[in-house]
């Protein structure tokens, strides 16, 4: 039987602040500045948590982990990514792939980009080659470009046999 797929798109938006730790894609990136959040701030994993949850139409990362809880204060994103990944499991859904974009002006990510695909392949139990990561500057334009914020925009593809 062809498979039934659905698509679905999540974006995150961090502020960055001078002297924190900056988390993306489930590891830590060397900077002066980090991202700023209720839990970890890990952009990367929100907007993956997003596509996901959006493919499979089970709302948004608000909605199952609100910033108002105390409970998710400082959380592991990658606990987040788990749990999105059983809600999805849970509806017979599975991933067939992610695409992700990180604009960011500094610092550069490339030789982050393995140890990011390996950090959420493994969380999401995919191989690495079923999440791709892109990573862009800002152009200096606007606050991505100014140094005050990360901007992160996913697709993921999941399907049900
Ligand atoms: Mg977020």
């Amino acid at each position: 039987m062809f498979p039934a797929f659905r698509i679905g798109f999540g974006t995150d938006t961090h502020r960055l602040q001078v002297g924190i730790p900056f988390y993306l894609g489930g590891i830590q990136i060397e900077h002066s500045k980090g991202a700023v959040g209720h839990s970890d701030a890990d952009a990367l994993l929100h907007a993956i948590c997003d596509a996901l949850l959006g493919a499979a139409c089970l709302r948004d990362i608000g909605f199952h982990f609100p910033d108002t809880n105390p409970d998710f204060k400082g959380a592991d994103s990658k606990l987040l990514l788990k749990k999105v990944n059983e809600l999805i499991s849970q509806q017979g859904f599975k991933i067939a792939n992610i695409d992700c974009t990180i604009q960011l002006q500094k610092p550069k990510l490339k030789d982050y980009i393995p140890q990011m695909q390996e950090s959420i392949s493994s969380i999401l139990g995919l191989e690495k080659n079923q999440v791709s990561i892109k990573a862009k500057t800002g152009e200096g334009l606007g606050y991505v470009g100014n140094e005050e914020g990360v901007d992160v925009q996913v697709v993921a593809l999941v399907y049900k046999t």
